[in-house]
């Protein structure tokens, strides 16, 4: 039910996004006191494990409290397992990721031209290749839009751009306007993609500016959200969701499979009835890249193949999603 202190919390713009960027939880004994587990601190491992907490509060309070094994806490708060070093897990697990940085843009796939558009992330989540590449936001300087823009313009097979990161909703409106601009001169490219975390972690970047852009841009639409469990999602994700939909973008999610956090058919068929009532499909769900410090959160594929089939015996297919590996040097995903 949405009262009405609910309503003007939802279009007013009370708190600006970076303010609540900035205010975001740092410090792991903080973490755990806010979910009332203060008393499990010398299970934290020693300078974060060498990937900084970040988690924004917003996030934070959808945490059950006193429940060590929370799926939302689990993603954000280190852990003494990131620092087992195992064969297998490497810190360049995606093999490009150097490439990635300097480079900018990511044209791997036929049609489709991925641009790392920014390094930031609103949450560190705990399981991701970027724990090695602290890359900040070199992408954002105008000159470099226009080296990526440039690969683009020359090559008319791509039509479709992909804005990735880290998060590139965590870029001012005003760049992603400068980014547009330039794309506005490429008539071959039909279709804008963003692949975004912040809708979920942090629905407030979901603003008037942000969503006047969106709805102005003369191109087709589709924002991948990520959300690995279906307790991430509140009224403020549905209605972040919503404004998204009307602006004429098409929503679809990619998980990653988590041990201990959405690795069993309950959890999975849940998280996809959730993204359905919030307006989006499921599309895929990720096997972890195999960096080092996450090997504590990787299920082996016969399981994770298992889970998919108890999902799609229990759900209408469009509500199954794709289980798929990022292998290097492939033209596509690789299904599992
Ligand atoms: C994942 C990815 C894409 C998008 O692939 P889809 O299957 O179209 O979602 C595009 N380029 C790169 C480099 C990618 O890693
Ligand atoms: S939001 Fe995405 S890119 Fe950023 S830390 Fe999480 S998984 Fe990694």
């Amino acid at each position: 039910m949405i009262t009405a202190s609910h309503a003007a919390r939802l279009s007013l713009p009370e708190t600006d996004w970076r303010t609540l960027w900035r205010e975001a939880v740092t410090d792991p004994q903080e973490l755990l006191g806010l979910v009332g587990l203060g008393h499990l601190a010398d299970r934290l491992p020693a300078a974060d494990a060498g990937f900084a907490v970040r988690v924004p509060r917003g996030f934070v309070a959808r945490m059950g409290q006193g429940n060590p094994q929370d799926p939302l806490l689990l993603q954000a708060l280190p852990q003494l397992a990131e620092l087992d070093v195992v064969p297998g897990f490497a810190t360049d697990a995606v093999g490009d990721m150097a490439a990635r940085s300097a480079q900018g843009v990511l044209h791997k796939y036929e049609g489709r031209a991925l641009l790392i558009a920014s390094g930031s992330c609103a949450i560190n989540c705990r399981y991701c290749f970027r724990r090695h590449f602290p890359y900040g936001d070199e992408m954002a300087a105008a000159g470099q839009w226009r080296k990526a823009l440039e690969h683009v313009r020359e090559d008319s097979s791509i039509s479709e751009l992909i804005l990735s990161g880290g998060d590139p909703l965590s870029l001012a409106t005003a760049k992603l306007e400068e980014l547009t601009r330039g794309l506005a001169q490429i008539p071959h490219v039909t279709r804008l993609r963003i692949h975004t975390r912040l809708p979920v972690v942090l629905p407030e970047r979901i603003d008037d500016a942000f969503i006047r852009w969106l709805g102005e841009l003369p191109l087709q639409k589709v924002v991948v959200l990520h959300a690995n469990h279906a307790n991430e999602f509140d009224a403020r994700v549905d209605a972040a969701c919503a404004r998204l939909r009307d602006a004429g973008a098409t929503l679809l999610n990619q998980s990653v499979l988590l041990r201990g956090i959405n690795d069993d058919a309950d959890a999975l068929a849940a998280l996809s009835e959730r993204l359905f009532a919030a307006g989006v499909l499921p599309y895929y769900l990720h096997q972890l890249d195999r960096v080092q410090g996450a090997a504590h959160f990787e299920v082996d594929d016969d399981r994770a193949q298992a889970l998919v089939e108890a999902v799609r015996h229990r759900l209408p297919g469009y509500l199954v999603p794709k289980l798929v590996r990022e292998v290097g040097g492939e033209p596509s995903k690789r299904p599992v």
